[in-house]
């Protein structure tokens, strides 16, 4: 068996206020033990099969941290991890057939400081941008002189219909709410328009693999989805599924090079990659 990958990075484990709150898919309030983490857990719903953690820190706490974990080192990080991080989203928008020459306008959710959308702007988009995190708001502001609202997307004051496309990378799986989220995605975007999401893939081969101690089952990941599980939240809010994909099949350094190459080509022809991106339509 492959070595198991260091986690992903997350804050540390942190007693918050929490509560019980019926599952964000189905409404269902009976949960079944699904992973046992180092001072946390996740729990699968009995009706719907969604993974979340429940009990669950409130928004209030969960938001707090986000601003104030991310002080100048926080910044430091994501500037220099920001073209390795560009690089994985230009990957993974080519993968899921995202028409970079429409250039209309496109909304990045959870934008950090800026990378995708400064490109993209460059490219001939239309682009705004929304991030909890302050310092890298500013910094998207200040030094690339785009619109980045440092706020969630339901407070960010946007207009109905006004994106062709709403794209958030490794953000639903760190929502209280994800439901709100996409129900606002779907509000400011024109119909027709595309929303591109991506998160961990629970279905995933790595998730299998490993268990609790899989990599993207953290203490910052409130959410942990499926194709199956997102598709319907997806669908229950307006979106038609057009595509899916998945990547990854063993994490780099888990295993040697061309055992790795094997499991990459293997777990994407059948569906079970690591992360996923959807790509759904406004109807
Ligand atoms: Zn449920």
């Amino acid at each position: 068996m492959p070595a198991s990958p260091i986690k992903t990075w997350s804050t540390p484990v942190a007693e918050e206020g929490s509560r019980t709150i019926p599952c964000a898919l189905c409404g269902g309030e009976r949960f079944l033990p699904a992973l046992s983490c180092e001072g946390f857990a996740f729990v699968r719903c009995a009706r719907c099969g969604l993974v979340q953690r429940n009990p669950q820190p409130t928004s209030e706490a969960v938001s707090a941290r986000y601003r104030e974990r991310h002080g100048d080192d926080y910044l430091d990080y994501e500037l220099s991890n920001e073209t390795a991080f560009l690089r994985l989203q230009n990957l993974a928008l080519a993968d899921i057939g995202f028409d970079r020459e429409a250039r209309g306008s496109f909304l990045d959710v959870g934008c950090a400081t800026g990378a995708l959308i400064a490109e993209l702007r460059g490219a001939g988009w239309r682009t705004a941008g929304v991030e909890l995190c302050a310092q890298s708001a500013d910094y998207a502001r200040r030094e690339r002189g785009l619109d980045v609202r440092p706020t969630a997307i339901e407070r960010a004051g946007l207009e109905a219909g006004g994106f062709d496309v709403v794209h958030a990378s490794h953000l639903i799986e760190h929502l209280n709410d994800p439901r709100s989220f996409v129900r606002e995605a779907r509000r400011i975007l024109k119909l027709g328009g595309t929303l591109l999401v991506a998160t961990p893939n629970i279905a995933g081969f790595q998730a299998r693999l490993f268990a609790s101690a899989w990599r993207s089952a953290i203490f910052d990941h409130l959410y942990l989805f499926s194709k199956r599980t997102l598709r319907a939240l997806l669908e229950s809010e307006g979106f038609r599924v057009e595509r899916t994909a998945t990547w990854g099949g063993l994490a780099a350094g888990s295993a040697p090079a061309a055992l790795k190459a094997v499991a990459d080509r293997a777990v994407k022809k059948i569906g079970a990659g690591d992360v996923m991106m959807m790509r759904a339509v406004a109807e």
